[in-house]
């Protein structure tokens, strides 16, 4: 069934939203709170000062040329998916 590229991609989603309902039904039952977050984008927004530091996927560091933040790519992704 997997060979079918749409009923991959249909089966991937419910996949996917099966395991969010299991884990929201465990953060509810003990007590948290579980919060979706687009992460488009996140590691090429500048986590200090904003805006978008355009970057190749292969460009493993976040440098900032308006606030000179110099981090790890995924670092800075980091920072801004909690800012989120
Ligand atoms: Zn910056």
């Amino acid at each position: 069934m997997l060979k079918n590229h749409n009923l991959a991609k249909a089966i991937s989603g419910v996949a996917l939203r099966m395991l969010v309902t299991t884990i929201e039904s465990k953060a509810a039952h003990s007590g948290s709170v579980v919060v979706l977050v687009d992460l488009r984008k996140t590691s090429q927004m500048c986590s200090r000062c904003g805006p978008m530091v355009k970057k190749e996927l292969p460009e493993r560091a976040h440098n900032c040329p308006r606030c000179g933040l110099s981090v790890d790519r995924d670092l800075n992704a980091a920072i801004n998916t909690l800012r989120l």
